[in-house]
């Protein structure tokens, strides 16, 4: 923050920044505290978040801010859309009018997602910007940046929060015990979203059942096998099952080699002792099959769910007790 603050006031440093570094560890959040600490009417350095300023930023209506995001080709927030050159023309033009106080913050999000067309006409707009403005390219994919963008704008990196931060956050805000919280904190990936998300749809109690219930079917139980494939194949945030699933096996190999200290699922300790110790080439064969099997259901692939998991639970869950 000190050193946008810097550039910002200082008027001869970068107008133009990249905030760079994974999904979810909060770059947007800071870009648009930042384009309300600039636009703030009560005359300290950073939002008040009382005034009529900082509540039109908050509510997106702020004519001193600027969203773009990519979009489907129906106009429609996407995150795997594109920006296009439309987007790019009402920037422009809503740069063209001076401002009367404050500052204009252009933010865009995703920006390596700029169509050839759009990121052309973008350019103009970063080698000439009009005084007054800041424009902040927010991005998960720094090195898709086309250079020349790249190399007119500050790069600002933003590192995964450390797993203790994450795992106070979700103590202290989300009642989590340690052990949950812990992790969580480490299937979250350092993103504080990720990790709110976890927790407040239910899927650390989904987690766990899934687990147990694959744990459950012995060798040569097919149709229980099969019959645990029909309902995975039903549930919601299947990707983040399978994700977990992984987990679960990348924690048994962990505790069968002796590394107890980088088990994930940490909260699940005494399931994995129940699991036993599992022979080492079984169960990183188990990790991969879930990773192929999801694979084959995530697009573009879109393989029959169904048919996909019943291939898997069979072949894992023979791994299982071996
Ligand atoms: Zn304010």
């Amino acid at each position: 923050m000190e050193i946008l603050k810097g550039a910002a006031s200082s008027n001869k440093v970068a107008h133009a920044f990249v905030f760079a570094g994974p999904d979810g560890i909060g770059k947007k959040l800071v870009a648009r505290a930042f384009a309300e600490a600039l636009n703030c009417s009560s005359g300290s350095d950073d939002a008040c978040g009382a005034c009529s300023d900082c509540s039109m930023m908050e509510s997106s209506v702020h004519p001193n801010l600027i969203e773009v995001f990519p979009v489907d080709k129906d106009g429609e927030k996407d995150p795997d859309g594109l920006i296009r050159i439309g987007q790019i023309r009402e920037v422009q033009n809503a740069l063209r009018y001076r401002v009367e106080r404050g500052m204009k913050t252009v933010i865009v999000d995703g920006a390596h997602r700029f169509v050839p067309a759009a990121a052309h006409a973008f350019l103009k707009t970063l080698e000439e910007p009009p005084p007054g403005s800041l424009i902040i390219l927010v991005t998960s994919k720094a090195s898709e940046l086309m250079p020349t963008i790249a190399s007119r704008c500050q790069r600002l990196n933003f590192r995964p929060l450390p797993e203790e931060v994450i795992k106070g956050f979700l103590i202290e805000r989300k009642g989590l015990t340690p052990n949950e919280a812990g992790a969580v904190a480490r299937l979250s990936g350092g993103s504080i979203s990720k990790a709110a998300a976890f927790t407040d749809d239910g899927s650390l109690q989904k987690r766990r059942d899934v687990i147990q219930r694959l744990s459950s079917i012995g060798p040569g139980d097919t149709a229980e096998a099969l019959k645990f494939a029909e309902e995975l194949s039903k549930m919601d945030g299947l990707d983040e099952l399978l994700e977990f699933m992984k987990s679960w096996y990348r924690d048994r190999i962990v505790a069968s080699e002796g590394s107890p200290h980088l088990i994930a699922n940490n909260d699940m300790e005494r399931h994995l002792k129940d699991a036993g110790v599992g022979e080492f080439n079984r169960l990183c064969s188990a990790f991969w099959a879930i990773e192929e099997a999801r694979k084959a259901i995530a697009p573009p692939r879109y393989g029959n769910k169904q048919l996909t998991l019943e291939v898997l639970i069979l072949k894992v869950s023979g791994a299982h007790f071996m």
